[in-house]
């Protein structure tokens, strides 16, 4: 854990006992803060308790006695309405911070030589893929690397602060938004499309909020930007011309004059303006796809910034054990492959498995977001054919009309039913049974992770129809 010292004696208010919020708390009470959580959710409240934190009623409180409010990130801060204890926060001129802020201001706290590396990573799709992937290759290099933020471990339930130590951290809008004195040494933006707009205001405010990875970069710190979307693209030249910080372009799309590129697949370093081949990605077997390629080049150049060797970088690719309900393979059945990738759960993360695949027996539904399936049109060829799940089942089955023919399933364990049936029958060459939703979950699932969880147990209780013995 990292001790939080700079409240003790002092009165914090932290709202939203989830994950960080908890970690936040025993944090700030590790170092001497006196922290009032509260969760609106009785459970919550009563797993705070049973991990020793007591609790108090923020909203009877005294709000002139505390120092700072830490809101949960999943707690609406500014939009689409500030949540009612964000309120009383600005009433009473308690300034509004977040987990992430706190473990900031510890590291600045150091010495200059004596504070940590940090990664941080952002995109709206492929942060988690490249966080672990960053922590496998420094960790493969002998590193002294802790991975967490928005994946997996809250930042202050990470190991204590340590001048050899990197941390790789995967940063959400949401975070970002709370955040003032984060100082990445190297900061990662691997692309933008519209996300979570409603949480921000619109467009503007969701990239205003990940923008805010580049802050207080200095001409020692590294900005690495996607080259492959219009956003990031923009982000990328307009650092380059006016930001403090040096500036790696990264691209899976275009063979870069200066930066990385990963183009069908072939690393090139081009980062002193003179190319390098570094390696193929076909020899990475967790870094399929085009996506994917954008993903690896990314980590390659955040690597190198913190001075790691290539070839140590490249082994790190090819050892990469890749991550759950991302394109995973979960089984092979009577000649049908079984991808998980619950996690897609808006329309360009689906479209890197659709791009991925051919002969797909497609898994899609769930809650849609505002785009729908419309993008993913130019892949439809790779489909065979679409079962449809959930709230978004009729609005797809009319999306699909016409182009790829569609069975309204009602249930996860229906569609992958009926989709083994079909694949196993068709004859096809290589089918593929892809749960990509391109939707989220909560309508019918607890989240991704419930709803790949799922489909990987109906995956292992099939059996294969018996081939008919020929005559
Ligand atoms: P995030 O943490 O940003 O949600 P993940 O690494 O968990 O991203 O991947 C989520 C989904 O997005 C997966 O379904 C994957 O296929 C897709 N994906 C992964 N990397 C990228 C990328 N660089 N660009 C677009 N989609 C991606």
């Amino acid at each position: 854990m990292i001790r939080i010292t700079e409240y003790a004696g002092r009165d914090v208010a932290v709202y939203g006992l989830g994950r960080t919020g908890l970690s936040a708390a025993l944090a700030l009470k590790a170092g001497g803060a006196r922290v009032h959580a509260w969760d609106d959710n009785e459970e919550m409240r009563a797993r705070a308790e049973a991990a020793g934190i007591a609790l108090s009623d923020i909203n009877k409180r005294d709000w002139q006695t505390f120092a700072a409010l830490v809101l949960s990130p999943g707690i609406p801060y500014k939009f689409p309405q500030p949540h009612r204890i964000v309120r009383m926060a600005e009433m009473t001129g308690v300034p509004v911070i977040g987990d992430m802020e706190l473990f900031a201001r510890a590291v600045l706290a150091l010495p200059e030589r004596g504070r940590p590396k940090i990664i941080g990573i952002t995109g709206t799709n492929g942060k988690s893929t490249t966080t672990m992937l960053i922590g496998h290759i420094l960790k493969e290099a002998g590193r002294d690397v802790r991975v967490g933020g928005n994946i997996g471990t809250g930042v202050l339930d990470l190991a204590a602060l340590h001048s050899n130590a990197v941390y790789v951290l995967e940063l959400s809008s949401y975070q970002l938004d709370l955040v003032k004195s984060l100082r990445c040494n190297v900061s990662v933006m691997l692309n933008l499309s519209p996300d979570h707009l409603d949480r921000h205001g619109g467009m503007e405010g969701y990239q205003a909020a990940k923008m805010r990875i580049f802050q207080n970069q200095t001409p020692q710190d590294v900005a690495v930007v996607g080259f492959d979307d219009i956003y990031t693209q923009s982000i990328a030249i307009g650092l380059s011309a006016s930001g403090p910080q040096q500036v790696t372009q990264i691209s899976s799309t275009y063979t870069l004059g200066k930066g990385v590129s990963a183009v069908d697949g072939c690393l090139y370093d081009n980062l002193n303006g003179k190319a390098q081949f570094i390696g193929k990605l076909e020899d990475c077997p967790a870094l399929q796809g085009r996506h994917n390629f954008q993903n690896a080049a990314a980590a390659y150049a955040a690597c190198r910034a913190l001075g790691l060797d290539p070839g140590v970088i490249m082994a790190g690719l090819k050892t990469f054990p890749g991550l759950a309900h991302r394109m995973e393979t979960v089984g092979v059945l009577g000649g049908v492959r079984f991808v998980n990738d619950s996690k897609a759960t808006n329309a360009q993360a689906a479209e890197q498995a659709l791009r991925s695949f051919r002969n797909i027996y497609w898994i899609a539904g769930g809650v849609a977001k505002a785009e729908g399936i419309a993008p993913l049109a130019p892949l439809f060829p790779h489909v065979t054919k679409a079962y449809l799940i959930g709230q978004a089942e009729e609005a797809f089955s009319a999306a699909l009309q016409g182009k790829v023919p569609a069975q309204v399933c009602g249930t996860l364990e229906r569609a992958v039913e009926m989709a083994f049936r079909d694949a196993q029958s068709a004859g096809d060459a290589a089918p593929v049974v892809l749960l990509s939703p391109a939707c989220a979950s909560f309508d019918q699932f607890k989240d991704y992770e419930h709803r790949g969880d799922v489909f990987r147990n109906l995956v292992k209780s099939l059996t294969p129809t018996p081939m008919k013995a020929s005559a």
